[in-house]
């Protein structure tokens, strides 16, 4: 639908506002989408955006991706929407199973439902009543969804949430290993033990760890900031849980789905294999599908209706799913995630010699956490700043969003082309710039939560 078309996107935004609730909408600049393609989005006033959020890491094939376009067409036109939980559709049975073969291990089953949020909870759900305990441990500054088992899961926002108490009960916090701010002389084991020694405080205490189900992580950090775990801690907390009995989850919904050169991130760490998985966002390319996967025998603990949605598994969503698996296969967008990641992280690291308030790089694939801090050595986060840097970025047609405040997201669709990547750089090395000499003039206001 094209915008009314005497209203400017200030104006549009500031009607919005009187109908859209504010705790449904995360603060940007007046950005009002019309369409887009591939990284590129563009304005109802006509404007192009390089796109460093592949909106969210929802769009890891691109904004209208001929091949998800193209099914989605295609099933619309055959078959909307019919009961699944009773009735079978073949979208949803070849998902089902290549979701299945798809995910470590060779014995997975798979529940779909409509978001990230929902296949966390599921994880609760089948953790709970595969082990028969009441406990589920994650991670502070995780983010895991906004229904009731997700917001709980999650560490952020805890001003929040409070606010919607009581939560869940029975979900215990543990801090993220965090290799930027170490102590003292330590080193990356050093970082482990003390994470790790942290990791098993409850159990020492108040936590009984024959009462704990599940332990959720995500082996690569989303919105706490893009921080991808050691591999020494991930294998000392898998094995702690498999010498407990305890089921060892990973939330897949951000990194997943190629966004970190491997289809799924636990990948990057040999020799784990999670029994419980969820994903979601670019697992339907932005159409509403979330998974849970799980090993037969755990996914067997629930009957229906434990996890039924009217419309999970919606066939339009599944088409749009299988042509996206077969976008990143086709289009090697795996292989594209790991040169164009390493190139972008060369690009950064030189910045980071012209730039000291880029306090730390980490890119993994095209997945990319840039933290701009006061200086490199108090390493206090620099929110004023990297606000600076969004909004100059924002007037030069690149759109970047923070984590935490003071780390840059950079998630751009995995079909990005070189040229593009490379104004979005130049872009973002020029903001770096007017953000030092003071040359930015942003309108007041927070932007985002
Ligand atoms: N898990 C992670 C790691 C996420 O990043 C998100 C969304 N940011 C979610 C779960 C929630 O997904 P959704 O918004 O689709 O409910």
């Amino acid at each position: 639908m094209a915008a009314e078309a005497h209203l400017n996107a200030h104006e549009l935004v500031t009607r919005e506002n009187n109908y859209l609730a504010t705790a449904a909408r995360i603060n940007y600049y007046d950005l009002v989408i019309d369409h887009a393609h591939g990284a590129i989005l563009t304005d109802v006033e006509g404007h192009d955006y390089i796109d460093l959020l592949a909106s969210a890491s929802a769009i890891n094939v691109g904004h209208t991706n001929a091949r998800v376009v193209d099914a989605i067409q295609t099933q619309a036109a055959r078959l909307i929407h019919y009961t699944p939980a009773y009735f079978h559709h073949q979208p949803e049975q070849q998902l089902a199973e290549r979701l299945a073969k798809l995910a470590p291990g060779d014995n997975n089953e798979v529940a779909f439902g409509n978001s990230g949020s929902d296949a966390n909870d599921a994880i609760i759900k089948f953790a709970r009543a595969y082990t028969g305990r009441q406990y589920i441990v994650s991670y502070m500054d995780a983010y895991h969804g906004s229904t009731y088992g997700s917001m709980t899961l999650s560490g952020v926002s805890l001003n929040m949430t409070r606010k919607m108490a009581p939560l869940l009960p029975g979900v215990v916090h543990v801090p993220y290993p965090d290799l930027y701010r170490r102590l003292p002389g330590e080193d990356e084991h050093d970082v482990v033990m003390r994470a790790f020694a942290a990791f098993k405080a409850p159990f020492d205490s108040y936590l009984p760890v024959e009462e704990t189900a599940c332990v959720l992580i995500e082996p690569i950090q989303g919105d706490g900031g893009i921080h991808k775990a050691p591999t020494e801690y991930i294998q000392l907390v898998y094995q702690f849980c498999q010498q407990h009995g305890i089921l060892f989850a990973v939330d897949e919904v951000n990194q997943g789905m190629g966004r970190t050169g491997k289809m799924w991130s636990i990948e990057r760490f040999p020799n784990v294999r999670p029994d419980l998985m969820s994903v979601g966002k670019s697992l339907a390319s932005g159409m509403p599908l979330s998974a849970v996967i799980g090993r037969r025998a755990v996914m067997e603990s629930l009957a229906a209706p434990a996890h039924v949605f009217t419309t999970g598994a919606n066939p339009v969503c599944c088409a749009a799913s299988l042509a996206t698996l077969d976008a990143l296969e086709a289009e090697h967008l795996l292989e594209k995630s790991l040169v164009d990641g390493a190139y972008a992280e060369k690009r950064f690291l030189d910045m980071q010699q012209r730039h000291p308030k880029i306090g730390d790089v980490r890119m993994y694939g095209l997945d990319g956490g840039i933290e701009l801090v006061q200086d490199p050595v108090s390493k206090t986060p620099d929110p004023e700043f990297a606000s600076d840097v969004i909004y100059d970025a924002f007037q030069h047609g690149v759109v970047i969003i923070t984590l935490k405040g003071n780390i840059l997201r950079f998630q751009p669709p995995l079909v990005i082309t070189r040229p593009q990547l490379d104004r979005a750089l130049l872009v973002l090395d020029h903001a770096l710039t007017a953000a030092e000499n003071g040359q930015v003039h942003r309108p007041a206001g927070k932007i985002g939560w």
